[in-house]
């Protein structure tokens, strides 16, 4: 059996994989695309730069850290790499407020506030707020209170994940969603502002280039030969651990897949019929979004903004030039509006539909602002954490791994998480590839 690590897929999940193996584990990579990057790719149109909607770098882990920092050397901090403080807003009852919307109510319609202010202090005082929830909706309504959750968490959440929130598990939410204390939420209501809060509060992201910079710093440290792009990933033989990569066979004792895990599934010519319902079961849905581009410089100076109501057609917009002026050129702005609808578009109607909504929301000032508006597609964007959710992995990835197939990454693991998170899903799989008691189970 060949002792070579396969990867599949060079997004940063298994660039990460290939970085972190040490000198002594043999790897080859393989990339369906032209290009690595995965969704941290960037596209330029008329010096125009956009990644795949906002990629802004949030870390937390100290290896990470230092691994970034090496990646971007600047002779002075910030030269390669700059460090932004969020300027996030909420636009909603026609208003601007700071995010997040459950502590910094100061600003909305009275009737708003003191119905959040209210709808939070009962749910406080109820004996049963900390009990576990029975899905998003549910933890929404306990650990917020029904004010906030109709104003914000239930309809922010519907457009954002494409589903009704009562769909969705509790168990992802606890990083991601900050919950303030009682006198975080009254301090907000009344404009005494407390420090920006949540796991977001600063980013950083290339000074230039987009955030595929990050992904060419990488690439840059990996030998060339063993990178292998326009290399699809065709075919698994559990039985033979074979792969059929690009038409060629490749025998393996481990197999990093940071394809969706679906996907690889499909391609696994004897996987058991049993598992096949759990495989069916793995939702996810797409986004659609706008590059948009000005040719004078945004309204206001905020990086991006929530939108909850359903009366927009979006849920988030992002301005990149105002966190990264190389993003657009000089005295343009450049934008990412994420789009709630999923159904069939009409993109003569909708163009002008959002850019209506744009102004109206001090975006922009006016539609004769725009100089193009491109419409794409993430096919694989928000993991559904349903009911089948955590059966079905349980189902899935350990029977793959004793394979010597293991799946990584945002959606091999088939999860909700971050660039920085899936760096480390390469460190942690390169480690444990890198010692003997990593061989699997079945020969
Ligand atoms: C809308 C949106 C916004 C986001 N915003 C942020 C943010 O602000 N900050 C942040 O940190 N993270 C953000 N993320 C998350 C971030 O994009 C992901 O966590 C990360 O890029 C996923 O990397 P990955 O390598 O796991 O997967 P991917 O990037 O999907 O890489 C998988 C690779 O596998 C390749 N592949 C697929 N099929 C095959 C095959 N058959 N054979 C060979 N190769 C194959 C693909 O082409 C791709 O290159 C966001 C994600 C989305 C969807």
């Amino acid at each position: 059996m060949d002792d070579t690590v396969l990867i599949v897929g060079g997004g940063l999940t298994g660039l990460g994989t290939a970085l972190h193996l040490p000198a002594h584990v043999p790897w080859q990579l393989f990339e369906k695309d032209a290009r690595p990057g995965g969704h941290a790719r960037t596209e330029c149109r008329d010096g125009f730069y956009f990644d795949k909607t906002g990629h802004w770098l949030h870390l937390r882990d100290p290896g990470i850290k230092t691994l970034v920092g090496e990646l971007f050397p600047g002779d002075a901090p910030g030269r390669a790499l700059l460090q932004v403080d969020r300027k996030a807003r909420i636009f909603s009852s026609g208003v601007l407020t700071r995010y997040p919307f459950q502590a910094n109510l100061f600003g909305l319609p009275p009737s708003v506030i003191s119905e959040c202010l209210l709808g939070f202090i009962e749910a406080h005082s109820d004996p049963h707020s900390q009990e576990p929830a029975q899905n998003f909706a549910d933890f929404c309504d306990k650990r917020f209170g029904k004010g906030i959750s109709r104003h914000f968490m239930l309809p922010y959440n519907r457009k954002l994940w494409g589903v009704d929130p009562a769909e969705i598990t509790a168990a992802w939410c606890s990083r991601f969603v900050p919950i303030p204390k009682l006198p975080e939420v009254v301090r907000g209501a009344v404009g005494d502002t407390p420090p920006e809060l949540g796991y977001n509060a600063h980013f950083l992201y290339p000074r230039e280039g987009g955030i595929e910079t990050l992904v060419h710093r990488i690439v840059e440290r990996l030998p060339a030969e063993r990178l292998h792009r326009g290399a699809p990933l065709e075919q698994i033989e559990l039985a033979t651990r074979t792969a059929v990569i690009g038409g060629e066979r490749f025998p393996f004792r481990s197999l990093v897949a940071t394809l969706p895990l679906p996907e690889l599934c499909r391609r696994i010519i004897d996987l058991p019929a049993h598992l096949v319902p759990w495989v069916e079961r793995l939702r996810c849905t797409p986004v659609r979004y706008l590059n948009v581009a000005t040719k004078v410089p945004p309204r206001s100076d905020y990086h991006w903004l929530y939108v909850p109501e359903e009366k927009y057609p979006f849920y988030r917009v992002g301005v990149y030039s105002n966190a990264v002026p190389s993003m657009a050129p000089a005295g343009c702005g450049s934008f990412y509006v994420e789009l709630s609808d999923r159904g069939p578009l009409d993109v003569a109607r909708l163009v002008p539909e959002v850019l209506d909504a744009l102004v109206a929301a001090g975006i922009l000032h006016s539609k004769a602002d725009l100089l193009f508006a491109d419409l794409r597609e993430i096919e694989y964007a928000y993991v559904v954490f349903d009911d089948n959710y955590y059966p079905a992995l349980a189902a899935l990835i350990p029977f793959l791994e004793s394979y010597g197939v293991y799946p990584r990454g945002r959606y091999g693991s088939w999860t909700y998480n971050s660039m920085e998170d899936c760096l480390m899903l390469g460190r942690e799989i390169a480690a444990r590839l890198s010692t003997p008691s990593s061989e699997a189970k079945k020969t």
